[in-house]
Parts: C-alpha cells; structure tokens; sequence
C-alpha cells in the first residue's frame, strides 16, 4: 500500500462515513498516523439519497471527496480500498490493494441493506443504500415511464406505473411523499399522453404504524401527510416473496409491480476474519463495550452502524442514525488518544438529539428531547439540520439553491437517465 512506518501509533480505520469521517478529524492533528480505508473516494450523505433517487438532487450535491476532507492534516493517509479481511492475531487488514498492518484498528464500514435471507427479493428489488443504487432507482423510476407510454397492454402499464415500497420507517416515508410530490406535479406535464392518475404509490409496513422509531405523534401526523398526499399505507403486512413481476405478502393481498423499493431493513456491514462469534447481534453488528471495544479485543474498535453498544436504555444497541456514528466517532478519537497515553478511557454516553423526517413540501414531523412538532415549521427545521450536516460549502450551496429552485417552480430537475438501469426481469 505503500505507506511508510513513522514513530507515531498507527491507527487503521475502515470507512470514511459519519462515524469514520468524525473519528479521524479527531485524530489528525495528534502523534498518530491515521491510515484511512474506503472502497469509495467520496463521503456519502445517506439522509439524501432518496432526493437523488427522485430528481431532486445531483449525486454529486451529496458526496464529497475523502482526500479533501481532511486535506489539511499532515498525518493523514487515504488509500481507495476494498477491506476483505481482518488479521487479528498478526493485527494486519488484508485489502484488494495489499495488506497493512495496524496498531489500533477501528471498523466504522457502516451497514448493508438486509434483505433477511430472500435471495429472489434481494435480486429483482432496488435497495437505496448507496449513490450508484439511488442511481438506478432514478433511472428505473423514467424508464419505467417512457415504457407506459409504449405498450398498450393495460395490466402491463398498470404494474409499471405501480410503486411498492417496503419499509415505513423515514427512507421508505420521504420516498413516498417524493414520489407522490412527482406524480402531482411532475408527471402530467412530462406525460400529458400518459393517464398518469393511475400511478399507485404503496408502502407497506409490517407493524401497526409506520416511523416506528419516533412518537406516536409523529407517526400519526406523517401517515396523514402520505394519506392526503395520495400514498396507500398497508400496515400488518409482510412483504414474503417477490420474483420481478409479483409482490406476495403473508395475507391475500398482492401487488403486480415492475418496481419494488426494499427499505425494510439494514444489518451491520460486518468483515470476516474476527472471532467475534457470540458478539456479533441478530442484525449482524459487533457488540462493543462502552468504549467501543469489540468484545474479546483490546485493540479492536468499532463505531457507527456496525456496531452495537447495548445499555439498559438501548437494549437492541443505539439506533442506526448518523448522530450515533458521529458522536461514537468523536469519543473513540479522544480514548484512542487517552489510551496511547496510558490514561483510563471514558465510557460513552449518547447524547439523544431527537429525529426527523420530511414527506414532502411544507410537511415534516420533529421530535426534539422536549418537544414535537410537525407540519411547515418541521419542514424548515428538517431542511436547515440537513444542510447544516452536508459536507461542504459548495454542497449545502447547490442543495440549498436546489430546494428553492424546486420549492418556487414545483420542480425537479435532474430527472435524467444518465445511466440506463437494466432490469433482471420486464413486466410482459
Ligand atoms: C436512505 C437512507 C436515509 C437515511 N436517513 C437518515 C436520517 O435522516 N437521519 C439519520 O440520522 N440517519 C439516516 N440514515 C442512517 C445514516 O446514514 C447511518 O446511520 C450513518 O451513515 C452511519 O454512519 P457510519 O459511519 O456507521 O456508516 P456509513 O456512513 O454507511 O459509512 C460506512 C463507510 O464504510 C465504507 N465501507 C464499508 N465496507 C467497507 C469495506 N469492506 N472496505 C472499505 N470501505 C468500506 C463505505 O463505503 C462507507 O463509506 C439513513 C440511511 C439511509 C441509507
């Protein structure tokens, strides 16, 4: 890899997310050469994927390059690289570029879209993970359109213009209210020769109410933003099988769609090689103790979504958000720093900022520590901590010039198909 030994520590870190990104911030202007590992050059911004995925939002307003990041920090090293596995007896990493050994190693390599085991879901439906899917996703959503327009079979076109989205939670919300913002606004004037009042737009919950992780305000406000905004709820129903053409479910019901949206779930994006066994959870991330040691090792650390810190409060681990990540990050930058010193280490405590989503124009639902609200105020909350955590002045300028251009003309722009997206299967 090309990276030479120095007489500082060498602390490895893997993945230049929330979690990453803000632990190395923390170290790079101490005695210690942070060596830090991504298979991508860019930060993603998740919380805006699904702008992307609905024209919204170039990719590129919510990336931004790792190098760049932490340009100013001498002690900083980037390398473009895949992690394949981890040697913890030799402390070495094993990569697609080479191998290199580390003094302290942090795993920070986020999540992964889990799918539960149904191989046929996971290969004919769209996941929203990462830029190259949302991507896809945008693509997919077009040519499904332009191809309405070509066919005159009526159950054809129905099942192209038919969206099902598995997952109430916030991915799977704003990605309703999006779509149904496009379908009102956007599609008459692209399609005036499509009947474009036939596009159903379905989210499917497995629970009795959708944003389950927030109040019961919340959730309630959210699911009568969608009703009004046209989105079918269906909530008790679990999705069982979907094979390209037909979305099963544990009841009667099923939907003939050329598009299923799986936002049901992620699972931590574990590496192999550690024996972490018994520690790891039931949604694959590595039970770490309070300070984000993974359990069983002195050296090893993991932070952000991969990992799971367990306390009476979080009994299933801190919940899968980027405050967690940057806030985990941050801590295990000061102990890493404590304990190179030979100093005791400070537990963790998480410090619980609240959550939001937005369903659209002038509708977004908050819950702060002490208060609630919903509605436009929401909205505008949502949109200033979402600009305020972008990476980059350039980026929060083209999301913020973007929003107004959208907000004042009602539209979206980038609804481009840059990259064709090939289906596995055609709806015929
Ligand atoms: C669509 C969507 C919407 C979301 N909305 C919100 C929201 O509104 N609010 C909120 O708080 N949270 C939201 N989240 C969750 C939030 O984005 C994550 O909790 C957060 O990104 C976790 O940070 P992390 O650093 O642990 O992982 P990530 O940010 O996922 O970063 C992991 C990094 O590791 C790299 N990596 C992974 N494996 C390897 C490997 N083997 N080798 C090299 N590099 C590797 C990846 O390329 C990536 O850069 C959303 C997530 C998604 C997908």
């Amino acid at each position: 890899m090309n990276i030479p030994r120095t007489s500082f520590p060498r602390v490895v870190i893997i993945g230049g997310g929330f979690a990453g990104i803000s632990l190395a911030k923390k170290l790079s202007k101490k005695e210690v050469q942070v060596v830090l590992l991504d298979k991508n050059n860019y930060h993603t911004f998740q919380p805006l994927l699904y702008q992307v995925s609905t024209g919204g939002l170039e990719p590129d307003s919510i990336a931004y390059p790792i190098r760049k990041i932490l340009k100013d920090f001498p002690n900083f090293i980037f390398r473009l690289a895949n992690v394949e596995q981890i040697d913890a007896e030799k402390k070495k990493i094993i990569t697609d570029i080479g191998t290199l050994k580390y003094d302290y190693l942090v795993i920070a390599s986020g999540s992964e879209t889990n799918y539960f085991g149904n191989k046929e879901i996971e290969a004919h439906s769209m996941a929203m993970k990462t830029i190259p899917q949302s991507l896809n996703l945008r693509s997919l959503i077009l040519e499904n359109f332009e191809e309405a327009l070509l066919t005159t079979d009526l159950i054809e076109r129905n099942a192209l213009m038919n969206f099902v989205i598995v997952g109430g939670g916030p991915t799977g919300v704003e990605l309703a209210g999006a779509l149904a913002e496009i379908k009102k606004g956007i599609l008459p004037k692209d399609y005036p020769d499509l009947d474009t009042r036939l596009v159903q737009i379905n989210v499917i919950q497995s629970s009795d109410c959708i944003l389950k992780g927030m109040s019961a305000q919340a959730s309630a406000k959210a699911e009568d933003f969608l009703e009004k905004l046209g989105v079918n709820i269906w909530k008790n129903i679990r999705v069982t099988n979907y094979d390209g053409k037909t979305v099963t479910t544990n009841t009667d019901l099923t939907f003939e769609t050329a598009t299923l949206i799986w936002a049901a779930g992620v699972k931590g994006a574990t590496i192999k090689g550690l024996d972490a066994g018994d520690f790891v959870t039931r949604s694959n991330r590595l039970l770490v103790n309070e300070f984000s040691q993974v359990k069983g090792y002195d050296d090893i650390f993991a932070v952000g979504d991969v990992a799971s810190m367990v306390s009476p409060e979080f009994p299933d681990g801190l919940p899968m958000m980027a405050q967690p990540a940057i806030q985990q990050g941050k801590q295990l930058g000061e102990n890493l720093l404590k304990l190179i010193e030979n100093k005791p280490m400070v537990p963790f405590v998480y410090n619980d900022k609240g959550a939001m989503a937005t369903i659209g124009r002038n509708k977004a639902v908050v819950d702060l520590p002490k208060i609630r609200f919903q509605g436009v105020f929401a909205w505008y909350v949502w949109m200033f901590v979402h600009l305020f955590f972008l990476i980059g002045f350039r980026n929060r300028m083209v999301v913020f010039i973007n929003w107004v251009y959208n907000y004042i003309r009602f539209d979206r722009e980038a609804r481009l198909i840059i990259r064709p997206y090939k289906k596995k299967h055609r709806i015929q």
